[in-house]
């Protein structure tokens, strides 16, 4: 069985109508025809926070951190190579608190890195404090599912 998934550009914001079947064959976006998908984390701002998780289909995970922020820093590689291994079944995104604060604080980010996964636009789960990407994976698959 396979169904229509919108999924939302990483380079460009459109949304893509994507075959779930066809998620894992590398698919590129109509409009600008770059991949859908990078395996890499993808950088927002407030209108593309609003497009990615307002209308992906598939889960978005979102770090919000800062510059500042040691631990953030030191948790990128991880939460790259957690990037590499969820997608496409989940998009991966990083939000900088210090540029978006509103963000932030929309979300109640008391204390970075905060990661919150979100699915059709609403906050599933959350978790504070840097993680290594094992456990970044087995917690997304764990409260995903
Ligand atoms: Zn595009």
């Amino acid at each position: 069985m396979t169904e229509a998934l919108h999924i939302v550009c990483p380079h460009c914001h459109t949304t893509n109508r994507v075959q779930s079947a066809d998620l894992s064959k590398a698919p590129d976006c109509g409009q600008c025809h770059r991949p859908l998908f990078m395996g890499a984390p993808l950088e927002l701002d407030a209108q593309s926070f609003e497009r990615h998780v307002g209308r992906s289909h598939i889960p978005v995970l979102v770090d919000f951190w800062a510059p500042w922020c040691g631990p953030c820093r030191q948790m990128a590689p991880a939460f790259a190579q957690a990037a590499r291994e969820l997608e496409p079944q989940v998009r991966l995104a990083k939000l900088d608190t210090e540029a978006h604060p509103a963000l932030g604080a929309r979300h109640a980010i008391r204390s970075i890195p905060t990661m919150v996964l979100f699915r059709q636009g609403r906050e599933v789960a959350r978790v504070s404090g840097a993680l290594g990407a094992a456990d970044i994976v087995r917690w997304v698959r764990s409260v995903a599912a």
